[in-house]
This record gives C-alpha cells, structure tokens and sequence, in this order.
C-alpha cells in the first residue's frame, strides 16, 4: 500500500521532534517513542487510514515523551489542604532536613565508622540517642518504613506463638498493609479479641494463656469507629500483659502517626488532642513504640522503633533487620528532624509552618490568589467560574488523626459551564500538576498546603484551565 512508503524513518522522526518539548528527552526514550507511533501509524494504514503527517506522528511522539517525563518523579503542588497525602508523599523536608542529607550524601560518612574508637560501627547507632532522649525510651532502632518496624517486631517477639489484638485494630492502612496480613507474615498467629466496636479487658484477660507471646494495640489511624463503643486503654493492657503468667508478656503499640508532643512551638493545637503520643504511650507501659517518620514527626520516610532494651536488642540479631536496613539520606534527614524537637525549632518543619498557619494568614493569600485570577486582562477570555473565599477544613491525612478538621480557608471553584472533574483533571494535566479537592459540584483549593512562593503558580494554572476560549 502506498501509505507504508509515506511513513517517515525512525531517525527522520527523532530529528522532526527537535524542536518539540520532548527534545531534551535523553535518545533512547525519544527513539522508543518515535518506534511506537510509526508502528502505530502502521496499524492504522492495515485497517484502510490514510498515512499520519510528519508533523501529526511528531506530535504523537511528543504527546508520549510527556507522558513519559510525566511517569518519573516530578514535583506536584498539593493544593488539597491534606497535610500528609500519602499519594503525594507524606511530609515535605525543610532547609536544614535537606542541608544534612547534601552533607551526609555527596560524601563519605561515619555511616558505620565509630569515630571515636577508629573502627566499624553502626548505622542502628546514629538516631538512637536522640529517639530515646525525646520519648524517654530505653533504646531505640530505625527500619526503612513502620510496616517493616511492626513486622520485625512481631517476627522477633511472637514467631510461632499467638498475638491478642483488639478485632476494632485489625486495620487497613492502605497500600496492602494489613495488620492481619502483617502477622501472618511475621510468622505470628492472630488471636483476635472482642468485636469491631467494643472490646473489653476481659476478652483480652480470657485469651492470654501459655502460647501468648505478646499484647498489641494498634492506633486505629485512618477512620474512627463512633457510637456504641469500648476500647481498653494502653496502661490497662500493659498491667494486664506484665501480669501474665511466667513474668509477663510484652505490650506491643504501633500508634502509627508518631506525634512527639501536643504542643507544638508552645501552642497546644486542639486537632491533635486525641491523637497518642509516642512518649505517653510508653509511659502508660507498653514495652515497644512503632511509628512512622514521614506523618506527624514530619521527617523522611522511616520506622521508629522504641522501648525496652532487651527487645530491642534482641531485632538487632534478626537477619530481616538487613532487609529493612535505613539509608543514610534517610537517617541525616531524621537526625535533623529530632534536632529540631530538642532544640525547640519544631515549627521550621515544613508539616508544622503549613500546620501553624493562622487562616486569616490562608484567606490573604486566598485572596491574592483570586484576584490575580480574576482580575487580570486575560489572554484566554474571562474566567468561566465563580470563585469564592470560603470557611472550610485542611485535615492531616496520611493515617494520622482521622478526625482532624484544622480551619482554613478554601478558594471554591464553581465552574459556569464545564464539569468540574474535567476542570480538576486539567489542572492535574498542568505542568507542574496541581492537584485540588473535588467537593460536589465544587473545586476547592486549600493553600496551607501549598509553598507561598507557588500561589502565583496555582492563579496561572487556575487561569490556563478556566479561560473561556480554553473551555470545552
Ligand atoms: C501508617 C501506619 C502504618 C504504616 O506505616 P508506613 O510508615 O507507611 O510503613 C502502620 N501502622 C499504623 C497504625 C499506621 O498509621
């Protein structure tokens, strides 16, 4: 068929695509994508299509190289209010997190050099002395991420033998963690107590018995369960464990979000006030603190691990502890954020200066948004919405304090005439992406969660995907 004769090389397409946006793609991908659209283009012409352009199959190939860049980590603005969206990466890292992990990683590092006696040492050692002096535990160990940290636990402490759990703990995190499912793996057997919403002292008194290895409760993170309800508390689980015949059994908590203190720069935030922390639950008795680094300690991604020495010693000789082995960008970055909290400068990271912000702080700011959204002489025709500053919630998300509603103030998108999915879709389409709230038949942007310097960008983009001449 005459049409295959019209199809470019793939070199000639590669040179056509020169002057496109996806020419500082790196050859081997741009010569993927060319492959792929003149082997599509070829398809077409089988089934009767005329032959594409050279500049339609260079816009094919563009339109993949883009969706390439697109696939590899980019920046994104999170505009949605949560604080620690997991889908956007938890907690954001500040200045002096980042000034630690350039110094720590474009060098050599004490990693595992004890400097002090000139010979190996221990990654597990670095963090250590600062996680037991914030929560006053007696040691403390650092894993890639908490579903490991609960997994070497369980595996250390209970393989072979029972764990009683609360049936109202037995979670989903998302993102395949679940607590049962965790177990399992640990080589542990459930031994489920209670029902989903009450659970009594007796039910776990009644299911201790000599294949018990230990007592857990888990921080039900990301939902509450409301209503007719009972839960046990930590400090009568762990005087119910010590109790247990033959010395005693462990109390195991995973609380998850890993919040240091309620007050944060010297202000007690009220969202907070149900959410457990690290210290107080090992003061009420448990043996083993779990907890993550990126939610409300606001550091790297990480498992925290504290509590009593021997059990913490005894993961130290675990073979699955090289598995879940800490990196050392990682550690530089924690060690920083601990030395935030002991030097009393929590508030310069970045989850507590968003968390912090006053909403009269949000509504200016909300406010310069919407009229430079508005207000400027468009090149793309008036902006076909109606836009409000409206009194609304920013929430910590990230499986931290379910129900805390933080006050803020939303700028609310009502699209005139196009479907408000389509318009949030755009905006994600964007470069950077931004990514808003979808609430009804309104969009909601909520910028406590975007960097002040990046406001401009969220009107420019607002504007790009509401212009009248854009629409439809
Ligand atoms: C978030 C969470 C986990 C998982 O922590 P990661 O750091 O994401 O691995 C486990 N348990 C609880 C209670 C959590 O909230």
């Amino acid at each position: 068929m005459e049409g295959f004769r019209q199809l470019p090389q793939v070199d000639r397409l590669i040179d056509a695509l020169g002057t496109n946006e996806g020419a500082g793609e790196p050859h081997a991908l741009k010569a993927a994508a060319a492959r792929r659209v003149i082997d599509e283009a070829r398809v077409a012409i089988g089934e009767g299509a005329p032959a594409a352009s050279m500049e339609q199959l260079a816009a094919s190939a563009t339109r993949l190289l883009e969706a390439g860049r697109r696939r590899r980590l980019v920046p994104v603005v999170n505009a949605t209010g949560v604080l620690l969206h997991t889908n956007l990466g938890r907690a954001p890292m500040g200045r002096r997190q980042l000034d630690a992990v350039e110094a720590i990683a474009t060098g050599y590092s004490n990693l595992e050099f004890d400097l002090a006696e000139g010979r190996r040492g221990s990654r597990y050692d670095h963090a250590r002395e600062l996680l037991t002096t914030l929560t006053g535990a007696e040691a403390a160990l650092v894993v890639n991420n908490n579903a490991a940290a609960v997994l070497l636990v369980l595996a250390t402490v209970a393989r072979g033998r029972e764990v009683v759990i609360s049936r109202g703990e037995l979670i989903e995190i998302g993102g395949e963690f679940r607590i049962p499912a965790i177990l399992q793996e640990s080589g542990a057997t459930l031994r489920e107590v209670g029902t989903t919403n009450r659970t009594h002292l007796r039910d776990y008194r009644e299911a201790i018995g000599e294949s018990t290895a230990a007592v857990m409760k888990v921080h039900p993170s990301n939902y509450q369960v409301v209503g007719f309800t009972k839960s046990v508390t930590g400090r009568e689980l762990a005087e119910l464990a010590h109790a247990a015949p033959g010395g005693g059994i462990p109390l195991i908590h995973d609380i998850g979000s890993g919040l240091l203190r309620h007050g944060i720069a010297g202000r007690q935030l009220p969202w907070l006030a149900e959410e457990p922390t690290v210290e107080a639950s090992l003061a009420d008795g448990a043996d083993v603190v779990t907890f993550s680094g990126d939610k409300l300690l606001g550091g790297p991604q990480a498992g925290l691990i504290v509590g009593r020495a021997e059990i913490i010693a005894a993961m130290g000789h675990s073979p699955l502890l090289r598995t879940y082995r800490v990196d050392k960008t990682t550690l530089a970055a924690l060690e920083a954020t601990l030395l935030a909290y002991l030097e009393g400068r929590e508030e310069e990271l970045p989850l507590w200066s968003m968390a912090l912000l006053a909403p009269s702080e949000i509504e200016t700011r909300a406010a310069a948004v919407r009229s430079l959204l508005l207000s400027q002489p468009s090149q793309g025709g008036d902006v076909d919405a109606k836009v409000e500053l409206v009194d609304g919630f920013s929430t910590t998300g990230g499986g931290s304090a379910p129900t805390s509603r933080i006050p803020t103030v939303l700028l609310e998108i009502a699209p005139r005439t196009r479907a408000v999915a389509a318009v949030r879709a755009d905006l994600i389409g964007g470069d950077p992406p931004v990514v808003a709230r979808l609430e009804e038949d309104r969009l909601v942007l909520d910028l406590r969660t975007v960097a002040p310097e990046q406001d401009a960008t969220v009107a420019e983009a607002l504007r790009r995907v509401l212009a009248t001449d854009t629409a439809g």
